[in-house]
């Protein structure tokens, strides 16, 4: 039997997995979700997202994961040592993806239960472009501010592992001094995009918009350059009454 705590997070990578929507190939992509205080779901190495089952999970305690952050073990060999000891259950044979690092670091930093990572093909085409910065800074769109959020957090290319999780600490960190309140995506310049939410269905939602402003920016781009909103405009429908609102049911539903 599924584990009750694991079948969202199942769901919500398949979906995510799904060939169609083009945001993975292969054994790209993972994904994670809160279990308690102490331990969390993670994606286990070298697993397919579109027809993972349970065995491609692994349940991974926070505690030795988030201090590596704080104190570098040392070599890769050091680092992979401490994420196997840090599974919940030492009988499992798989190992945690090398990305639990960020996954950990961002549940509990942001505070959210789920977190989606992919490389979308449409969001890659512009993070490995000269304007990926322009991208994750601005909006074109008002629903892209509502679900994306003002701006993302950009991260230009480092080291996969514990040198990527402490770029993209820094860089939350830096976006929540600014905004009060944790960043809904991630873009890493050269490798793909990070989504948050507190439902499945947000991490999806803000997936799929941000896939879907990559779009409009590269076709934008082709026809003399997008235009973006002005940052009082993004300010302004961001902390609009009514789209709170929506953005509230945007997280138990897909559809607007
Ligand atoms: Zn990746």
């Amino acid at each position: 039997m599924v584990a009750s705590s694991l079948l969202p997070l199942l769901d919500m990578t398949r979906t995510l997995g799904q060939p169609d929507n083009d945001y993975v190939i292969i054994g790209e992509g993972n994904t994670s979700a809160r279990i308690d205080e102490q331990s969390f779901w993670v994606k286990a190495s070298g697993q397919q997202m579109h027809n993972i089952s349970e065995s491609g999970f692994v349940a991974v305690r926070f505690e030795p994961i988030l201090d590596m952050l704080d104190k570098s073990p040392g070599d890769l060999a050091a680092q992979k040592a401490i994420m196997n000891a840090a599974k919940v259950d030492p009988s499992v044979t798989v190992t945690p993806s090398v990305e639990v690092t960020f996954h950990a670091m961002l549940l509990h930093e942001c505070e959210v239960k789920y977190v989606g990572h992919t490389h979308a093909v449409y969001v890659n085409q512009i993070l490995c472009s000269a304007r990926a910065r322009d991208f994750a800074l601005n909006r074109m769109f008002p629903d892209e501010a509502v679900l994306c959020g003002p701006e993302s957090v950009f991260v230009p290319y480092i080291d996969p592992g514990l040198p990527l999780a402490l770029a993209i600490r820094d860089g939350v960190w830096r976006y929540m001094d600014s905004w009060g309140e944790a960043p809904k995506v991630i873009l890493m310049a050269n490798h793909g995009v990070i989504t948050l939410g507190q439902s499945p269905t947000e991490v999806l939602n803000v997936m799929a918009m941000c896939v879907k402003a990559a779009r409009t920016f590269a076709g934008a781009a082709a026809i003399g350059g997008p235009v973006f909103m002005s940052p009082e405009d993004v300010r302004h429908i961001y902390k609009r009454p009514d789209e709170i609102y929506r953005r509230k049911q945007f997280v138990e539903k897909r559809e607007s």
